[in-house]
């Protein structure tokens, strides 16, 4: 049987390490189909920051999840062998050092045919993972939920931040931009161009709005009939939630997705080749009730959910 978390029966939730779901920790991705890494890092942010304390705060809550998906039918626990390798130690005083120390830690865990569950931490770290995935898988398609885009050419001059990270990926040929979907993209703009540029390069938008009031498991399949077998990275960045679902979180907008979508699209993406994927920009100190860090931690479990070799009932 692979690592199992530890169960609430045996030991009180509120005990124990703290790990994705209390699951083992590892020192070496030897052996694991699964290695959970909290990046604590938000000097990439633009606005709010707090995003530094999010593994921390993602972990804490996951420990409330037990290890079978009832609705689903889904048991990751039994079908993949998990473990939780802790922190990536970047350098907090400088955004341009942490994103090579990012890229070199995922270079060495991509010697290893696993999936890297990343806990952010802003968004600007998909930046070096998808480097350092490309580098193993080829481009690699790609399912960005968020409320925005991230595809801004600067800020402050700066090319690499958390509003820049999809158009440095599809400049550095990390991604196929026709295998691109982004989902939940809403709010003010820069101008009132900022998503016409990216459409042109291929990538695929649906914007909140055309999504209120509806169920996103059409969606989910489309996208799935879409890329196929390709190699697929999922970033969820938290504040594609509406702010009423997900408070604790950077920038926040409103009109946004509602957890049940969440899941649902989650859940209609079974069947992806995902090679990776992350969650990111939950804030603690925005998260008064605690409810945007549970839900960013139900929602990776919904993604070990649909990972490939899992078991469903
Ligand atoms: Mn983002
Ligand atoms: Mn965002």
């Amino acid at each position: 049987m692979p690592n199992q978390p530890i169960s609430g029966n045996d030991l009180a939730r509120f005990a124990g390490p703290q790990t994705f779901m209390r699951l083992p920790e590892a020192d070496s991705p030897e052996g694991l189909d699964v290695a959970f890494l909290g990046i604590p890092m938000d000097i990439g942010t633009s606005w709010r920051s707090g995003t530094r304390f999010g593994p921390k705060q993602i972990r804490a809550e996951s420990a409330m999840i037990r290890p079978y998906n009832i609705q689903t039918g889904a048991a990751p626990f039994d079908s993949l062998q998990m473990a939780d390798m802790g922190d990536v130690s970047i350098n907090t005083f400088s955004l341009a050092d942490s994103l090579k120390i990012i890229e070199a830690a995922y270079d060495r865990l991509m010697e290893y045919p696993l999936v890297p569950a990343t806990m952010g931490g802003d968004h600007s770290l998909t930046l070096p993972i998808l480097r350092s995935i490309a580098k193993r898988h080829g481009p690699v398609a790609l399912v960005h939920v968020d409320a925005h885009a991230d595809v801004n050419d600067e800020m402050f001059g700066e090319r690499e931040t958390h509003g820049t990270v999809f158009r440095r990926a599809y400049e550095e040929g990390l991604i196929v931009p026709e295998l691109v979907f982004q989902i939940g993209l809403r709010g003010t703009g820069y101008t009132a161009e900022d998503f016409t540029e990216a459409q042109g390069w291929g990538f695929n938008m649906t914007q909140a709005h055309e999504l209120w009031h509806q169920p996103l498991t059409g969606l989910g399949q489309d996208i799935v009939k879409a890329i196929g077998d390709h190699p697929t990275y999922l970033t969820y960045d938290i504040d594609s939630l509406d702010p009423a679902y997900a408070p604790g979180t950077g920038t926040p907008e409103i009109g946004g997705l509602t957890t049940p979508q969440a899941m649902q699209l989650i859940r209609a993406l079974r069947g992806l080749s995902i090679v990776g994927f992350d969650m990111v920009e939950v804030s603690p100190m925005y998260d008064t009730s605690g409810n945007t860090a549970l839900t960013a931690a139900n929602l990776m479990f919904e993604i070990l959910s649909i990972l490939p070799g899992v078991r469903v009932r």
